[in-house]
């Protein structure tokens, strides 16, 4: 393949490096590119961006200033268990 035919197609890492930029909205437009397109043949990382963004809700919520504490250590439990259950 020529360099021109593939640079859209990125590896695992960084695709995970596009994810995680995407997940924070730093990621341009490119990078947005070849992250869709990885994740078109990766199930791996699809597994992965689908976790990631899962638990950039939960953190995002429990960042909410008027959740409670008792909520925001509810979503910590469901982060560790999210982790835990990714181990088996
Ligand atoms: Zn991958």
């Amino acid at each position: 393949m020529s360099k021109k035919s593939n640079f859209l197609f990125v590896d695992c890492s960084e695709a995970a490096t596009c994810c995680d930029k995407a997940q924070y909205e730093e990621a341009d437009f490119l990078e947005k590119i070849k992250l869709t397109i990885h994740l078109m043949f990766c199930k791996t990382c699809r597994k992965f961006s689908k976790r990631n963004s899962k638990l950039t809700n939960l953190m995002q919520e429990s960042k909410l200033e008027t959740c409670p504490e008792e909520k925001k250590n509810q979503w910590r439990q469901q982060i560790k268990k999210e982790f835990a259950e990714d181990r088996n």
